[in-house]
């Protein structure tokens, strides 16, 4: 843990480095206010481990870290750009050990402001300046993650008569609805911005389901891509799918949920596979190592690697959770990443 107090804002500071087997680590830079600055600290930690699985799963030599600036209040303005670039000092004086993007809370924009003192930032593009935006690039990968499941579930990957449920038409939600509608599927959206959720549905001729039916709609697919924690002991009996596969962080409540959705017999796509698209594309494509298409073609292969940890996991027994772990875990011990 590297842990720094910024006076002028009385905001602590946390960067955390899960581990570096890898390589060099990189995650976001969360932004929130905390009850107390341990449950910011607690919280790097936790998303610091979840992306050393991330990374080792779909084969990027990087390491888990993750870093949190827990602000007693919003900041903005001067006040903000000051913080950011303060802690864009912070994250030099590791010299690379670890490199921060975009997260909850941090904007593109941050982003550009911590890259005035470091090099070591994601998210924008350094040939142009401009802001990169995952969101589209998360969505494919969810798209891709959704043929995986359906053709584990069916024996076939087609979108032709599969209805998809979409919690949440914002960043991702939305391009996901469209690649599910031009594949010829029923988009189902729910969103608590009515606005959004008509927007997407008149977009893809899709339906709008209103919220709180949105765990017990018949649906083939549900997709979670708003908040956490919307799998739990109280939704996941109400759920009408076999397929679980969005791109929410921390879907599941508590690890516990993942066995729920495998003894109700639903194929659970991990969060934090799926949701790669983004984490692929920025170091990517800011780096200027990869064009668009390239960095798409990469995401692509999220079909391959998550049709692996679905035929693993049927194979042991597990839930699909505990194979994308296991799976990591090979990587990390010197094994090769799924392909
Ligand atoms: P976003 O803020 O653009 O969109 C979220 C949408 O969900 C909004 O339209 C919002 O109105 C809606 N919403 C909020 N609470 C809701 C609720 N209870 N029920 C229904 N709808 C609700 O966010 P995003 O960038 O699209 O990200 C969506 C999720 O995916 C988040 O959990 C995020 O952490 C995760 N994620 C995003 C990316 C990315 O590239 N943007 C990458 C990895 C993970």
């Amino acid at each position: 843990m590297v842990v720094s107090f910024d006076q002028p804002t009385q905001t602590w500071m946390f960067i955390a480095l899960h581990d570096m087997t890898l390589g060099p680590a990189m995650g976001g830079c969360r932004m929130m206010v905390y009850e107390t600055p341990e449950e910011g600290l607690r919280d790097a930690m936790r998303l610091a481990e979840g992306m050393t699985y991330k990374w080792a799963t779909i084969g990027f030599d990087l390491g888990g870290g993750k870093s949190v600036l827990a602000v007693p209040q919003p900041v903005a303005g001067d006040e903000r750009e000051g913080l950011f670039e303060r802690f864009g000092a912070l994250v030099d004086s590791l010299r690379g050990a670890y490199a921060c993007g975009p997260d909850l809370g941090t904007t593109p924009h941050d982003m550009s402001v911590i890259g005035r003192s470091t090099e070591y930032v994601h998210g924008v593009d350094r040939s142009g300046g401009e802001p990169v935006d995952p969101g589209p690039y998360t969505a494919l990968g969810v798209f891709c993650g959704i043929r995986a499941a359906l053709r584990h579930v069916h024996g076939d990957d087609s979108l032709g008569g599969r209805s998809v449920l979409i919690q949440g038409a914002g960043d991702v939600g939305y391009p996901l609805g469209k690649f599910v509608a031009d594949a010829g599927g029923k988009v189902l959206v729910s969103d608590v911005d009515g606005t959004k959720a008509a927007t997407l549905a008149n977009k893809t001729g899709g339906t709008v389901i209103p919220l709180d039916a949105s765990y017990a709609t018949h649906c083939d697919v549900y997709a979670p891509c708003a908040v956490g924690a919307t799998l739990n002991a109280e939704t996941i009996p109400q759920l009408q799918c076999r397929i679980v596969a969005g791109s929410a962080n921390n879907q599941l409540a508590h690890e516990a949920d993942a066995d729920r959705l495998h003894e109700r017999g639903i194929l659970y796509a991990p969060d934090y596979v799926i949701n790669a698209g983004g984490a692929t594309a920025l170091p990517l494509l800011d780096s200027g190592r990869s064009t668009p298409d390239e960095v798409r073609e990469r995401i692509r292969r999220f079909d391959k690697i998550l049709s692996a940890i679905f035929n693993d996991s049927a194979a042991n027994g597990v839930s699909p959770l505990l194979g994308a772990k296991r799976a990591a875990e090979k990587v990390l011990e010197g094994g090769k990443p799924l392909r």
